[in-house]
């Protein structure tokens, strides 16, 4: 059964997720597992994104020892199974809603550690030699309807006017002759930045360039106890323990229940599912108008996303199951493949040749936390765009452990909220979805 974080103890002895990224990469072996007893400055929990790249800057940038503990092998988390959408931008809020909240100084501050996330993704690609297949630059926000359309440009308008970048407004005819033929689209905005990759390949790239650095990573080794013990933290894995100084939690959805208190009750883990489909034929190319492979999302408040994939497969994702245990559910994806034929729909009978499911991490505030206090520090929150954001994400932890100081951002300031009601975050999910679903279709 899959992994569920809100009702499972461990998330170890998991298998890598049957996507279609582990078809394009040779699996590596295992990496040992703790063994016996170790001692570190700082001990990460987590090999996603988060955890790879923070080691990556404590030792590339400042010369300090760490230790990745990872439950199962490098690329089973959300780094390995993603949409590999590079974008600007992690949780929830929009940037006129930052404005009205923190003013504008703030805003166009968080705008610029986004922008920087994606460039230090770039930088580390091509720095490191990552094949990672990256796609042409372009991301097309679509509006499903005429009040989204709306909105959509004065979000363009926003953009331009307040943080100085170039956003295109595209109308339905304009979006039709360049892009594609997407039968639910009222027109869409296009920003110049962002772009797709094979997420798995990056992952695995980021733990190449981990290893060449000397710093040690574990596989197979889930933490089951983190205790303090005076001025030492001590996490124990099943074969071994690790005794450090400081620790970092970068488990991100995949984190243990009952973990640690700064941590415990502060996110809410929730199932994004991807479809995959057969390589289009130049039929149904030209059927769906599709012509670009530029990463796309939908304005609906329960967002699909999709792309064109190199060997021409559409990639197609959105919401799952709300339990872990309904995680392979087939009809979550049979939804999935109704959705894209409603935007296309000469792909109704297409093969759909993958299907898989993954955990996000929500924030009550719908905003990453990345939290440094003392002798812990965790990045948590992305609501489901990570993929930038964790690389800067990991250096700003990296930059507080060394001592340095953090932006004066939100981004950085606060721990994460609690959940007034933890244990009732399934229901109130359930209930949003159906919220959000009647409003998605009927305003
Ligand atoms: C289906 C899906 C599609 C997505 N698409 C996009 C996208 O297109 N663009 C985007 O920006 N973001 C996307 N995201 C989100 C993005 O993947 C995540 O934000 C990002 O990968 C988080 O990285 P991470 O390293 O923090 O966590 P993860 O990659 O989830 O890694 C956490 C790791 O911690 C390990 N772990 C947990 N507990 C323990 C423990 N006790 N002991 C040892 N190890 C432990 C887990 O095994 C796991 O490997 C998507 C997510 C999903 C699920």
């Amino acid at each position: 059964m899959s992994y569920d974080p809100l009702l499972n103890d461990f998330p170890d002895r998991q298998p890598w997720p049957d996507s279609y990224w582990a078809t394009t990469v040779t699996r590596p072996e295992s990496l040992p597992a703790l063994n016996g007893r170790r001692q570190t400055d700082v001990a990460i929990v987590g090999g996603g994104f988060t955890g790879l790249l923070t080691a990556y800057y404590l030792a590339s940038e400042f010369n300090i020892e760490a230790r990745v503990l990872e439950a199962n092998q490098v690329g089973f988390g959300a780094s390995g199974r993603n949409a590999g959408f590079v974008l600007k931008g992690s949780g929830r809020m929009g940037y006129s809603q930052m404005a009205k909240k923190w003013g504008m100084e703030t805003t166009r501050g968080i705008y610029d550690e986004f922008s920087q996330a994606v460039r230090r993704v770039e930088q580390l690609i091509k720095q490191h030699d990552i094949a990672c297949d990256p796609q042409p630059k372009g991301y097309l926000k679509i509006a499903h309807n005429a009040k989204a359309y709306g909105t959509l440009k004065a979000a363009a308008n926003f953009i331009a006017e307040h943080l100085g970048d170039d956003a295109e407004f595209l109308t339905p005819s304009e979006l039709k002759a360049a892009y594609m033929d997407n039968h639910q689209a009222y027109g869409a905005l296009r920003l110049n930045d962002g772009f797709g990759v094979n997420p798995l390949k990056l992952c695995l790239g980021y733990k190449r360039v981990v290893q060449s650095l000397s710093v040690p990573l574990h596989e197979e080794s889930c933490v089951r106890a983190w205790l303090k013990e005076g001025a030492h933290h001590r996490l124990v894995t099943d074969k071994g323990e690790l005794i450090a100084r400081r620790v970092v939690s970068a488990g991100n959805a995949y984190t243990p229940k009952h973990f640690n208190a700064a941590v415990d009750s502060r996110y809410l883990p929730i199932l994004s599912n991807i479809i995959v489909t057969a390589p289009l034929s130049e039929a149904q190319l030209a059927a769906t108008g599709l012509k670009t492979h530029q990463v796309v999302m939908d304005t609906r408040r329960l967002k699909y996303y999709y792309r064109l994939l190199g060997d021409n497969r559409l990639l197609f994702g959105g919401r799952g199951a709300i339990s872990g245990k309904d995680a392979r559910d087939p009809r979550y994806g049979e939804r999935l493949k109704s959705a894209m034929a409603d935007c296309f729909p000469a792909l109704t009978d297409i093969a759909i040749d993958h299907n898989w499911t993954g955990w996000i991490a929500a924030a009550l505030d719908d905003m990453p936390h990345v939290y440094s206090k003392g002798d812990m520090g965790y990045s948590l929150g992305y609501c489901g765009a990570g993929v930038a954001f964790s690389a800067q994400a990991a250096y700003r932890l990296a930059q507080h452990i060394a001592g340095e100081r953090l932006p004066d951002l939100p981004l950085y300031r606060t721990p994460l909220p609690k959940f007034p009601f933890a244990r009732l975050r399934r229901l109130g999910q359930s209930a949003y979805y159906q919220y959000a679903w009647l409003r998605d279709r009927y305003s």
